[in-house]
């Protein structure tokens, strides 16, 4: 496994990969950014240490570029699919530890798997689905940590207020649990306890499989 100090380099510096290589510098990651368009490098030189001109396909280029000394590197080229393709074999072959690859659509990433992506990420796809999460009904927030398991910002319903949480009898007849809480008139969440009581104003994060968590929700 590649360490989270570890540096990343991030190739292609559209919208996904430029915003993913700030955030990543922003959180202290060394970061190596690369594109082959001059204007897209030279726009962003001041806002990163280490942003690159360089062809991801040519691997002449990516030897000199020092794509080797990278545990961990982003394919964040989406649109042009020959050059997602080229680079992330590219990468297969230098046997790079953790290839991350962007895909935008479902073949996409299909291949980019076969020829040794180790992470595959659909951001279009996945922004969606969360964002029909919210805009479906009474969701505040929904995070999939995988497709088994995610986390919703919601309201508690009815039958949780007034009660503390201990003796709601809550994982047992809905298998979710209550993680954290944000009472009513407070600014920030805390620690979900046995004897925490919900008011209609608290607002709660729950976990919990997503057929249970949606469910749970509506019952409002
Ligand atoms: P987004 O939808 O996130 O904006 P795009 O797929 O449109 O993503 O952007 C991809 C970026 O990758 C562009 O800035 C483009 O110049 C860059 N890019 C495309 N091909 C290569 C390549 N062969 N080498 C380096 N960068 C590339």
């Amino acid at each position: 496994m590649a360490s989270h100090k570890d540096p990343v380099a991030v190739i292609g510096l559209g919208r996904f990969g430029r915003a993913l290589a700030l955030e990543l510098a922003r959180g202290g990651t060394e970061v190596l950014a690369v594109d082959h368009r001059p204007d897209v490098v030279q726009k962003l030189s001041g806002q990163l240490g280490q942003v690159v001109v360089a062809d991801s396909t040519d691997p002449d280029a990516l030897t000199e570029i020092g794509i080797t000394d990278f545990n961990r590197v982003v394919v964040a080229i989406g649109n042009d699919l020959e050059a997602s393709i080229l680079t992330t074999a590219l990468l297969a072959e230098l046997e790079i530890r953790d290839i991350w690859a962007k895909a935008v659509n479902r073949q996409q990433a299909t291949i980019l798997e076969r020829i040794g992506a180790h992470h595959v990420v659909f951001p279009e796809q996945d922004m969606g689905e969360r964002i029909a999460h919210l805009v479906a009904g009474r969701l505040l927030d929904w995070v999939e940590l995988d497709p088994e398991w995610v986390f919703a910002k919601t309201k508690p319903p009815r039958e949780l207020v007034g009660v503390p949480l201990g003796q709601s009898g809550l994982r047992k007849k809905h298998r979710v649990t209550v993680v954290s809480v944000r009472p009513e008139n407070a600014t920030s969440f805390t620690h979900a306890d046995y004897d925490t009581v919900l008011t209609y104003g608290s607002v709660i994060v729950i976990g919990g499989r997503p057929t249970d968590v949606e469910r749970f929700v509506e019952l409002q």
